[in-house]
């Protein structure tokens, strides 16, 4: 049984709720309410009817609305409670641990956003077990702490693991989808996979939202998008309202835009000096023979820009080959390139799985018999494979030019190195978990249980505001 030393409190103390990843908040002593009151703004439920939860944000530097914590907690009760000035309100009532002078206690705490509180936190009779006294003239009788946690690395090592609420992108119910969704709430978190297509918004300076099926999506800890290609300009919206809204995405709309266009993507890539096969392009028909010329004596590859799982590429043999290819495609007003082929490669491709900032497994694909394509979709198959250390750097340079911290790069071993042919955005998760036996959709969870950490904000000069 927990045996308190006695403290004794003045009008006001500083404390520490830990478990709420709040390591200093001043919290003034309020012997006329029960019940303890933290000021939070964006409180929304979530999570089963059975197990509810509350998500909320804390600001705990007076004065500092650029520095919000993001915290989680239990759902107990939900309680209408009276406030000093008469004013009557329903408040969701979490329970927490209260930590003064190296004790622990757990406490009840309700959640407002009144304006009109001037305190951050409010303390009840039912925090103030027996063993404190109060000495309501004094204040800081307990040991003092400082704002500065907000300011250094101590905020982020200071959050708990928390349950957090997040969005997947996604229109299919496939393997991929599935995993995000038992993985992550295998690990206690809320994951709602959100139909892209059935997001619609109101583009608004002041209060940026994302509705959907007759409500305003909540606010998410991180979305993981999986847009679809076929509706890559829609999806890619739909994210920049969450990063405007300041969610955390695992994939930004900039890359995931700039690496589903061909083009675009050779053109990032080429500017940060990153291996690929030579590649050309052109709008005119006149222009032909030059284009083929640029890249080099067939045989060539011809590729249609809209191309997935290997569906527009075609190997020409010969220039003549190549010639009537490009033709054809511009018959059908299809945009398309014109690419050196990589014989040394052999139907055989690498994709390499980047989560964050590290190479998390790869794989080499081989193409069925006879096809110099190796897309599983066109019957290639699957191994685990070990990479060198250039292919990996490749790799993570190809996934951070466009800025994606989950990423699928395809890399052709050619004889001068590794060349990149491909970097995908929503890649899946299916082929590469069974080919290698790792855990992929863990290891992006780890990453985004980690990004969603508190940033430390700037110090001000003036810290009058922070003593009001
Ligand atoms: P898609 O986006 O339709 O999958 P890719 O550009 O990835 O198109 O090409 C499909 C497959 O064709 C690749 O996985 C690779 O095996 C093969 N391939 C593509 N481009 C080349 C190339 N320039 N040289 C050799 N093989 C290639």
């Amino acid at each position: 049984m927990f045996q308190p030393k006695p403290l004794t409190f003045g009008w006001e103390e500083w404390v520490a709720l830990p478990d709420l990843g709040l390591p200093a908040i001043r919290a003034k002593v309020d012997t006329g309410a029960r019940t303890s009151a933290l000021h939070a703004s964006d409180i929304e439920t979530f999570g089963p009817v059975s197990h509810p939860r509350v998500r909320f944000s804390v600001q705990p530097i007076p004065g500092r609305t650029d520095l919000a914590i993001a915290c989680s907690a239990e759902l107990v009760d939900r309680r209408e409670v009276t406030s000093s000035n008469g004013e009557s309100e329903l408040r969701y009532v979490i329970r927490t641990n209260l930590t003064v002078a190296g004790q622990s206690w757990p406490i009840e705490v309700t959640l407002t956003n009144r304006s009109g509180m001037a305190s951050r936190m409010l303390l009840g009779r039912q925090a103030l077990s027996e063993h404190i006294s109060i000495a309501p003239t004094e204040r800081n009788l307990q040991p003092e702490l400082s704002y500065d946690v907000y300011h250094s690395q101590q905020v982020r090592r200071a959050a708990p693991k928390r349950a957090l609420r997040i969005a997947v992108l996604s229109r299919e119910n496939n393997y991929s989808t599935k995993r995000l969704v038992e993985t992550g709430e295998a690990r206690g978190h809320v994951v709602e996979v959100i139909d892209t297509a059935r997001c619609y918004m109101a583009i608004n300076a002041l209060a940026p939202e994302v509705h959907y099926d007759g409500k305003r999506l909540p606010r998410y800890d991180a979305v993981i998008p999986r847009i679809g290609a076929s509706i890559t300009p829609y999806g890619t919206a739909v994210i920049r309202q969450f990063e405007t809204i300041g969610t955390f995405c695992v994939n930004g709309s900039a890359g995931i835009t700039a690496s589903r266009d061909k083009l675009h993507a050779h053109q990032v890539l080429a500017a940060r000096q990153i291996g690929m096969p030579v590649t050309a392009f052109a709008a005119s028909p006149k222009d032909t023979d030059n284009l083929i010329e640029l890249v080099g004596d067939a045989p060539l590859v011809v590729k249609l820009l809209e191309s997935t799982q290997g569906k527009g590429v075609v190997l020409a043999e010969t220039t003549k080959a190549a010639e009537s290819v490009i033709s054809a495609f511009r018959g059908l007003r299809a945009n398309f390139l014109v690419q050196q082929f990589v014989k040394e490669a052999a139907g055989e491709d690498i994709r390499c799985l980047v989560v964050g900032s590290r190479v998390v497994a790869a794989m080499k694909r081989t193409g069925a018999e006879g096809d110099f394509r190796s897309n599983l979709h066109q019957g290639g198959t699957a191994t685990a494979v070990r990479i060198t250390k250039e292919e990996r750097d490749t790799a993570l340079r190809a996934a951070r030019a466009f800025g994606l911290n989950l990423a699928g790069v395809d890399l052709l071993r050619s004889s001068d190195g590794p060349k990149v042919l491909e970097v995908n955005s929503s890649p899946g998760f299916e082929g590469i978990e069974t080919a290698t036996g790792k855990d992929i959709v863990g290891k992006l969870y780890d990453e985004i249980e980690l990004r969603v950490r508190p940033q430390p904000v700037r110090r001000r000069k003036a810290a009058a505001s922070e003593d009001a």
